[in-house]
């Protein structure tokens, strides 16, 4: 591995957490070459885990998720892009181009062009709102504000994003009912135990969740909303916001000749091939777990930003990358908050260590082949912290039940 020279010039596509982190991270490793950061929304990067939580529910100005600062732009001294689509990347090459007819020719490109919320194909697909972006977060806001207070608003989807979305909904005076189309949210996530348990969140908050609703359309009538049930039943709504998950921006890549499979394919380094790296969101990676290596796809904000300084560490130091990651990742909703390490599948063993439904809070860990995968917690921070070490080496499920790190 040849490390960045001065005369480098570093082409980062995609100006979310990952590209941002990366252009930081670079600097902070002393490339003093050129970089250019270039994304096709409106904004500077800025953070997108707060739009469904504080921002949403009206308690922070959309502005504060800024991630780059006019001071921080500078001081990365980087050449920033906005508004800008990558349609084409010549791998041969190192050159980006872009639908506006330009392009930039590199010596190394970054492809950190995430994910996109999923939209539902229904009559009314002009109205409806999804949350992904800054615009998506103003254009659900500016409709929100025409809205009586008490005015219901239709959630389809009852994971992450939904259940988020609802609890601001819930907070700024909305009635938010969730519609979820399992058996309940996050079963094919967290499994159905786990889900299980999380499935009385929203009654305690006083939000109306409705599970195995099967929607067959969202309509217009009379200049109102009605969502439209298989069975025929319809619901009045004053808006509708759909949390259906995400699709991974890779298709502008599909004529590079880059293995492109769900996510661009890297190797252990995040290498898409010699000089061209894929980071967070639209990585799919190696991951390196206790169970052993596994191609896999992950939208964890801390994986974006663990990918974009490994990549600047083995670009500036060759420096190789850890044996073990643990992926972490956290969701606000119904005045809890769930955290989970490790990357467990929903079908993996379950069991409950600490805490309960009644208290409202708890510590479960999951397992495959007898050995600990993940962590999770409802409202637990401090025992899932003293258990990451659970999944910093192999650990016997049964070993794991003797220690018990969770209730030091
Ligand atoms: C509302 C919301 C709440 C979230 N909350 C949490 C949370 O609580 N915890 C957690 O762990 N994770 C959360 N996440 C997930 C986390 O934000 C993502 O994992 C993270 O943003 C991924 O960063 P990224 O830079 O890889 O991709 P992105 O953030 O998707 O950034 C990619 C950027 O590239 C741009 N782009 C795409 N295609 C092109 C193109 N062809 N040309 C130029 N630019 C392009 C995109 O518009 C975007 O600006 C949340 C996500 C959302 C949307």
């Amino acid at each position: 591995m040849n490390v960045l020279q001065p005369s480098d010039h570093v082409v980062v596509v995609g100006a979310g957490v990952a590209g941002w982190r990366f252009v930081e991270a670079l600097r902070r490793e002393g490339y003093g070459g050129r970089i250019t950061l270039a994304g096709d929304e409106a904004y500077p990067p800025y953070d997108r885990p707060p739009l469904s939580k504080q921002v949403l529910a009206g308690k922070w100005d959309p502005q504060k998720t800024l991630l780059a600062t006019p001071e921080l732009l500078e001081k990365m001294d980087v050449t920033l892009r906005l508004g800008v689509r990558a349609t084409d990347l010549d791998v041969a090459s190192t050159t980006v181009r872009f639908a506006d007819g330009t392009s930039i020719a590199g010596t190394h490109v970054v492809i950190a062009t995430g994910a996109r919320a999923r939209q539902l194909a229904f009559s009314a697909v002009e109205k409806l709102h999804t949350l992904r972006s800054r615009a998506d977060v103003e254009r659900l806001n500016h409709d929100l504000i025409s809205l009586a207070p008490g005015s219901v608003v239709g959630v389809i989807g009852g994971g992450f994003i939904g259940a988020e979305v609802a609890t601001a909904l819930h907070q700024r005076g909305f009635v938010p009912i969730v519609l979820e189309a399992a058996e309940r949210p996050l079963v094919n996530v967290l499994g159905p135990e786990v889900s299980s348990w999380l499935v009385e969140l929203p009654a305690s908050m006083g939000i109306e969740l409705r599970n195995d609703q099967q929607i067959s359309d969202v309509v217009e009538r009379d200049g109102a909303l009605a969502i439209v049930f298989a069975d025929g039943d319809e619901m009045a709504v004053g808006a509708v916001v759909v949390g259906a998950g995400a699709v991974v921006n890779d298709e502008w890549l599909a004529t590079s000749g880059l293995e492109v499979e769900n996510g661009v394919v890297v190797d252990e380094h995040l290498l898409a091939s010699d000089r061209v790296a894929a980071i967070g969101d639209v990585a799919r990676f190696s991951w390196k777990s206790v169970t052993g290596t596994e191609p896999v796809r992950i939208e964890h904000w801390q994986v974006a930003t663990d990918h974009a300084h490994e990549l600047a560490r083995y670009w500036t130091r060759g420096e190789q990358p850890a044996d073990l990651v643990v992926p972490y990742f956290w969701s606000d909703q119904y005045a809890k908050k769930i955290q989970l390490l490790g990357h467990p599948r929903p079908s993996d063993d379950v069991v409950r260590v600490s805490g309960s439904d009644e208290e409202g809070k708890w510590l479960a860990l999951y397992s495959r082949g007898g050995i600990v995968t993940g962590i999770v917690t409802l409202s637990q921070p401090r025992g899932l912290m003293l258990s990451k070490c659970l999944l910093e080496m192999p650990t016997a499920l049964d070993d794991a039940l003797q220690v018990a790190p969770w209730a030091v």
